[in-house]
């Protein structure tokens, strides 16, 4: 079985897939933690964004993984853990360009679509339904207001000790979603056949019981 949640930032892509890989026993995979792990090693060794070979060399030689820990999920770089490096703000406002090169996401699609070939995954993204996972067995797209959005990352950063302006990231959340849905190579679109839920009014655990219903409903089997 393969879930894919698409959506913009701050959507609840993130917090719901965890709480259904949870509950479903499946592989959690954060694309989005793959584009920030890229872009941060590129700042880090000061390369210039806008050189798309200069990030795939870099990228080529970038192992990034996943491994479960007791404080959740971490994300490391060759092997260093850089899992709250990577929701820094410099890395959150670089990322949409990095994610732009189209070389860039060739490596990364490929990628994805190996760590969801043999085992059942649930994967957020943008454009995972789309182009990652185009034959998913569930698909679903996130909405969410701006200010909302934008009130529930604020609450995030303020509790990871990540400095917020609710002001700044409204506008920072609006560049964002301009960004990945008006890029040319694969673009934050809802798929044809996802199912689209608004989270605006919902809580973490209804959103969640929206979507295993929607598995049930394919996966009998899963509903313990
Ligand atoms: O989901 P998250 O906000 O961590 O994603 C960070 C950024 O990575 C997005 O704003 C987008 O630019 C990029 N991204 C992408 N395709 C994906 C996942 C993320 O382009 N499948």
């Amino acid at each position: 079985m393969t879930v894919a949640i698409d959506g913009p930032a701050s959507s609840g892509k993130s917090t719901v897939a965890k709480k259904i890989a949870d509950h479903l026993d499946l592989i959690y995979v954060d694309s989005g933690a793959m584009y920030r792990a890229i872009t941060y090693i590129a700042i880090k060794n000061q390369l210039d964004l806008t050189d798309q070979n200069a990030i795939v060399n870099e990228l080529n030689q970038l192992v990034i993984d996943f491994k479960r820990s007791d404080n959740g999920q971490m994300v490391y770089c060759n092997d260093v853990e850089v899992t709250m490096d990577i929701r820094q703000n410099d890395v959150t406002n670089a990322v949409s360009l990095v994610a732009a090169h189209p070389d860039v996401r060739t490596v990364l699609v490929q990628r994805q679509r190996e760590m969801a070939s043999s085992k059942n995954v649930i994967m957020d993204g943008r454009d995972i339904g789309t182009v990652v996972l185009p034959d998913a067995s569930v698909k679903i797209f996130l909405v969410a207001s701006v200010d909302e959005r934008a009130e529930r990352r604020h609450k995030e950063n303020l509790e990871k000790g990540i400095e917020s302006d609710l002001t700044k990231l409204k506008q920072e959340i609006r560049e964002r979603d301009h960004k990945d849905s008006t890029r040319k190579v694969s673009p934050l679109k809802k798929a044809d056949d996802a199912v689209e839920i608004d989270t605006t009014a919902l809580s973490i655990e209804e959103v969640t019981g929206k979507i295993e219903s929607i598995i049930f409903e394919k996966y009998p089997e899963y509903q313990k």
